[in-house]
């Protein structure tokens, strides 16, 4: 820990690296550790490459990401990031500190700091501010504690246990409201959310003895709606609540015609060991990759096959 932490110390200008199509527990994470190092007094600089969700408007320092890597920054920390290319920059520009929950992490940092037991990437940052004596302010509290309930589906997923309480009690004393972040969070919804989300429920399929159930989200469908991709997440989810499934399966057609394939799974099965088969990642429940093929059946048949000796 203190080789880290005089790291910080000696660097001028930290880059904080957030994974493509970001998240709240990536940004969260990210933000926290800012409002840390600002109030030490040290200059850093967000970096995502992609676009950021709509609904994390109100994380304080939002405003402050960039999309390119400064050209001045003399340390790098990626957070909640399972690979490199996830990272979106060409390179490896300098020292790098790996803050991590995934399972699948690949330990591409010089100094990676990874519990797949935290419910968050959250947590495991704020582990490591804590064990370095940083204060954590209430801007870095509302971003962690912002990060943990998006990932740990607002305490229902088999990653939350007593630490994760624990933790949260700690955020919620350092002045975060839960009523306030869960109204940002899901009651800011627009109209066009609502109808892309029956769009993608219309294609909704049952496979495998209704175990799988699949949907589709197309470029079209994006136009027509005038919604975001992430916005399909609450339409995955719904399809992994029937009753009789165990696997949800969306598949994605990207701008550039590539397919995204997220896989959600409720009980047993490890949807990470899937991903990971095609170049992907996640965690056992959440875990997703994206293939250079550009046809839904194709892509699907390949998934149902391996899903099949997994149910
Ligand atoms: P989603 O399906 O929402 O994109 O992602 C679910 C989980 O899988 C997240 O934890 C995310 O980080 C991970 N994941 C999604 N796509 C990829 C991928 O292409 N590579 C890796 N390593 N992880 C991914
Ligand atoms: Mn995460």
């Amino acid at each position: 820990m203190n080789e880290i932490v005089k790291k910080i110390e000696a660097s001028s200008h930290i880059a904080l690296l957030t994974h493509v199509n970001p998240d709240a527990d990536t940004l969260g994470s990210a933000l926290g550790m800012y409002h840390i190092l600002n109030s030490m007094g040290k200059r850093a600089t967000i970096v995502n490459t992609t676009q950021l969700p709509y609904n994390l408007d109100f994380l304080p320092g939002i405003k402050k990401v960039k999309k390119a890597l400064p050209k001045n920054c003399d340390l790098m920390m990626s957070f909640d990031c399972g690979s490199f290319d996830r990272l979106g920059i060409e390179t490896k520009e300098t020292f790098l500190i790996n803050f991590d929950h995934h399972k699948s992490n690949t330990n591409y940092g010089d100094i990676n700091i990874i519990d797949p037991d935290a419910a968050s990437t959250s947590q495991v940052v704020y582990g490591f501010a804590e064990e370095c004596g940083f204060s954590i302010n209430k801007d870095a509290a509302l971003c962690f504690y912002t990060a943990l309930v998006d990932d740990c589906g607002f305490f229902k997923y088999d990653t939350v246990n007593a630490k994760t309480f624990e933790f949260a009690r700690k955020l919620c004393e350092l002045g975060v409201s839960p009523e306030f972040v869960a109204n940002e969070l899901t009651m800011r919804e627009p109209l066009s959310k609502i109808r892309l989300i029956a769009m993608v429920l219309d294609t909704l399929e049952l496979k495998l003895d209704a175990k799988v159930a699949v949907v589709r989200l197309t470029q079209q469908m994006l136009a027509k709606s005038g919604g975001a991709k992430e916005m399909a997440d609450d339409a995955l989810n719904m399809a992994r609540s029937l009753a009789t499934v165990e696997v949800a399966i969306l598949l994605r057609e990207e701008e550039d015609g590539k397919i995204k394939v997220s896989l959600r799974s409720k009980n047993y099965v490890d949807v990470s060991k899937i991903a990971t088969l095609f170049g992907g990642g996640g965690h056992r429940r959440a875990a997703g990759f994206t293939l250079n093929e550009y046809n839904f059946d194709t892509v699907l048949d390949k998934i149902l096959q391996l899903l099949k000796k997994e149910l």
